[in-house]
């Protein structure tokens, strides 16, 4: 019996409710992540920490473009019940709404394929962050298949982001979701220097320098939330750019102990906060499941229309399609 195939017996036989919490743990850990960094979106750590000490009281629960792009990926998830990058692409380009805080390089990008230019063709060489800050879902839906994640991570990627520095960051974070879901699950302990193997296991050969920024999170000694913040920091450049985004990312979730302070770490390092904090949130949501997220920061999160119920739905109906998948597998 395959390895995969074990997971799936085992999936089965402990029943569908810890996936569930994990999908929706993370998707909604996400939306949290993304909502408490919009406040203080592109202000230096030193300034958030002059106004607010440690940022952890989420005033409005308002998502930015990385909520909106990752429910376009469970969307089309939904819809096909497998990764579709011309599906996904149609999708991004139906949900846009300018008023979320998009990245300027993605305007061009969603006109080339309002004219009709394919999937692969409209995106650009950008480095960004972009596409590593709507993956959640690929490294959740995708926890039992590496294979099948690293290449859903690259084809989602390209739609916007075409450089090896951007799919290198799309792919390490789906592959930290991945894993952080399939740990969870078995409720295992997270070990700093075996995650990041894994990751850069899949990153591979994509890009040298995701590779050399990861393996700098094993020389960060944690501490207390202040200092964390102030360690990570100091590694990384929280910027918008994939490889000075996904590290600490990660990090934040790898050197605390619960999803409350992983977002709160992610979040106060400062710089693209919003999108740190999404990524922190996706792959701690994944971990600790939906049941565990603190009520405090549900409670705020927009409702309307597309908002905290829809993606909870998704993430029922993207739990289903897993189970059908599961089941229909000889
Ligand atoms: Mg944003």
């Amino acid at each position: 019996m395959e390895a995969r195939d074990k997971e799936a017996v085992w999936v089965m036989m402990m029943g569908w409710n810890g996936l569930r919490d994990r999908f929706k743990g993370s998707a909604i850990g996400t939306f949290i992540g993304d909502a408490l960094g919009r406040a203080v979106e592109g202000w230096p750590a030193s300034a958030i920490r002059r106004s607010f000490g440690i940022l952890e009281e989420m005033a409005k629960g308002i998502y930015t473009d990385d909520t909106e792009m990752m429910m376009g990926i469970m969307e089309s998830l939904c819809e096909a019940g497998r990764f579709d990058p011309g599906l996904t692409a149609r999708i991004f380009l139906h949900n846009f709404n300018p008023t979320r805080g998009y990245g300027g390089r993605i305007y061009g990008v969603m006109d080339r394929l309002h004219r009709g230019i394919p999937w692969n063709e409209a995106g650009t060489d950008s480095w960004g962050n972009g596409s590593a800050m709507r993956i959640a879902p690929i490294g959740f839906f995708f926890y039992d298949d590496p294979v099948k994640l690293r290449e859903a991570a690259i084809q989602s990627s390209m739609i916007t982001h075409k450089h090896p520095r951007g799919i290198a960051g799309a792919v390490a974070q789906a592959t930290a979701v991945g894993i952080a879901t399939r740990k969870g699950l078995k409720g295992e302990a997270i070990e700093v220097e075996g995650f990041i193997d894994l990751i850069i296991e899949n990153v591979g050969e994509i890009d040298q320098e995701m590779v050399r920024q990861l393996e700098r999170i094993k020389e960060i000694e944690g501490g207390d939330l202040e200092a964390t913040i102030d360690a990570i920091g100091s590694h990384f450049y929280c910027d918008v750019s994939a490889i000075g985004a996904v590290p600490p990312a990660i990090a934040s979730f790898l050197l605390t102990g619960g999803f409350k302070e992983s977002v709160v770490v992610a979040v106060n390092c400062g710089g693209d906060t919003d999108t740190l904090g999404a990524m922190s949130g996706a792959i701690a949501g994944a971990y600790y499941g939906y049941s565990q997220l603190p009520r405090q920061w549900l409670i705020p999160l927009e409702n309307e229309g597309k908002g905290r119920d829809y993606i909870l739905s998704l993430a029922d109906r993207l739990t289903d399609c897993k189970a059908r998948n599961i089941d229909q597998r000889d």
